[in-house]
């Protein structure tokens, strides 16, 4: 399952160096996460790094984007080439 940022976003920008995938950019009043690229950190890390960071707690599962540990799997492959 993807990761979405929420309202509570302050863009401060913590997250945005922690993510393997380059998910996060900077949207107009708060930081982004493209589902495309967020595999929930799965391949590189046990919990989602940028979850992880927030102080605010803005960043959550995406239940508009729900997709197995195996579809992550893939989803990093697709992004990394391995
Ligand atoms: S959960 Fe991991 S892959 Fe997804 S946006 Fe956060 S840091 Fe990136
Ligand atoms: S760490 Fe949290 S508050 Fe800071 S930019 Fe990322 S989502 Fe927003």
């Amino acid at each position: 399952m993807a990761l979405i940022i929420t309202d509570e976003c302050t863009s401060c920008g913590i997250c945005i160096n922690e993510c393997p995938n380059e998910a996060i950019s900077e949207g107009n009043d708060k930081y982004v996460i493209n589902p495309d690229l967020c595999t929930e950190c799965v391949g590189f890390f046990n919990e989602p790094q940028c979850a992880i960071v927030c102080p605010m707690e803005a960043i959550v599962p995406d239940p508009e984007h729900k997709e197995t540990k195996e579809e992550l799997l893939e989803k990093k492959k697709r992004i990394h080439g391995e």
